[in-house]
């Protein structure tokens, strides 16, 4: 069920526009999921929807709040990348749904959905919020949709040598190096994705293909699922599309990796602790 809101006293609120926070310019980056308190917002913006949406677990309300693509930005507040409020979050906080890094992740996610689901699917009618479930009704023909969720894997493979396969997207800063990640396909299971996405993009088999963790992931829509997998065979040869480049690292000479606060950072972080070495 998602509100409009009834405007509050010392509340706070996420606010969003396109895959960016908007925060106040003296709210410190190692804050930036706290959100901002929403008299401020209700105060300094105009062009906003201002959303309630349930908290995952319990009687609160997670305030999200989306800001018109093209609204200029009013003194006293700046623009952070979502992604970048992530970086405090180590360990496992950062994968907890409930906790504060699962509280910003779930306001962004529902404010993009919600942007993306303003008509009707199947017949174009303009939809309403469902009475009782965070979900869109088409007031039509009674169409309904719920948040959408991409399940995506991404695979820590090790090689029997120590050492672990870190590729380089094209889409990353230079000298940036993630694990080997892609979108499930309709009809394929988890496994089955993580044996293709090492195929297509590596050129290389996999086997004991274990699962370790999962993280909300709205950059727009995915479910990030962590496995582990050891090396079985294939020479390794990056797909040159996506993949431009790709190697083993041995724990001790390792290149720039993803930042903290993502499910890549805390597969690799669990392998230098020690765990899977093979
Ligand atoms: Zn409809």
């Amino acid at each position: 069920m998602v509100r409009r809101l009834s405007l509050g006293g010392g509340q706070r609120a996420w606010l969003f526009q396109g895959t960016n926070l908007i925060v106040e310019e003296g709210l410190p980056d190692d804050d930036l999921a706290g959100g901002s308190p929403l008299k401020n917002i209700i105060r300094d913006f105009r062009d906003i929807e201002i959303v309630e949406i349930p908290a995952l677990e319990g009687p609160e309300r997670i305030t999200g709040v989306s800001l018109a693509p093209d609204a200029p930005l009013p003194p006293g507040w700046r623009a952070v990348p979502v992604r970048r409020s992530l970086l405090p979050f180590t360990g496992e906080t950062a994968l907890d749904g409930r906790g504060p890094a699962g509280r910003v992740l779930r306001a962004f996610h529902i404010i993009q959905w919600r942007g993306e689901a303003r008509f009707c699917g199947s017949c174009g009618t303009q939809n309403i919020d469902a009475p009782d479930e965070l979900a869109r009704l088409c007031p039509a023909c009674g169409r309904m949709e719920f948040p959408r969720i991409a399940p995506a894997v991404i695979t820590l493979i090790t090689n029997g040598r120590g050492e672990a396969l870190l590729a380089h997207n094209k889409k990353f800063v230079p000298g940036m190096y993630s694990l080997i990640a892609g979108f499930t396909e309709a009809g394929e299971s988890l496994e089955n994705t993580v044996v293709r996405e090492a195929r297509e993009e590596v050129n290389i088999e996999v086997r004991d293909i274990r699962y370790v963790a999962s993280q909300s992931w709205p950059f727009p829509n995915s479910l990030m699922l962590g496995f582990t997998a050891r090396y079985a065979s294939g020479e390794l040869r990056p797909d040159g599309m996506e993949i431009e480049d790709a190697r083993w690292f041995s724990r001790d000479k390792l290149p720039l990796i993803p930042g903290h606060g993502s499910v890549s950072r805390f597969l690799i972080n669990r392998w230098i602790a020690g765990a899977d070495i093979v």
